[in-house]
């Protein structure tokens, strides 16, 4: 905005030196014309239209230099106010292939989230009440994990090998016993392969 805002500063400060040279030409060619009609005839005068004509000439050679100098910085901001304008395409651009990127995202997120919580619902149904309750003090208690899964002796909860003593309590327990780790508390889960 800034390089936009130089940029049409700049191109209503040309306009006005242009307009400034102008009058200067202007009042030139009235007073060269005067002089050329041969109306003015006092040698006094006479030397006054000229010393005029000539500080008039100089006077728009400086104006002149102005104006070039007003357009090298317009060209100057032009050039900057287009290099930021392709900068702001070029991120915008960026942040709305991310967005849609983050969008798509987000849907697969949410698809996946339903997908999962209904197979968690078909799940929930077939456990027991008592269980379930239980499964979900633990899950609250431990950061989203209630039950692990028991893998080679050791608790996939806390990561911690059971011992002989334990072991041998899981491998006495009915099959539909709920077994816990002694370590983390969890719900362990008894696979073929826990090691037992
Ligand atoms: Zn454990």
């Amino acid at each position: 905005m800034a390089a936009q805002t130089e940029e049409s500063d700049t191109a209503r400060e040309q306009t006005k030196a242009e307009q400034d040279v102008d009058q200067v030409r202007q009042r030139a060619a009235r007073d060269q014309k005067r002089l050329d009609s041969g109306a003015v005839t006092n040698p006094k005068d006479l030397e006054n239209l000229q010393s005029e004509i000539a500080s008039l000439a100089k006077r728009q050679g400086d104006l002149e230099d102005v104006v070039l100098e007003v357009m090298e910085r317009r060209e100057a901001a032009q050039g900057r106010a287009a290099e930021l304008s392709e900068r702001v395409d070029s991120v915008a651009a960026k942040v709305e292939d991310a967005t849609a990127r983050r969008d798509a995202a987000v849907a697969e997120l949410d698809s996946e989230e339903a997908g999962v919580r209904k197979e968690r619902e078909t799940l929930a149904a077939a456990v027991p009440e008592a269980l379930l309750t239980l499964y979900g003090k633990i899950r609250e208690r431990e950061g989203g994990v209630g039950a692990a899964r028991l893998y080679q002796r050791r608790c996939e909860g806390c990561r911690l090998e059971l011992n002989i003593t334990e072991l041998n309590e899981v491998r006495e327990a009915p099959a539909d016993a709920v077994v816990r780790c002694e370590n983390c508390r969890r719900i362990l889960v008894r696979t073929p392969e826990s090691g037992l």
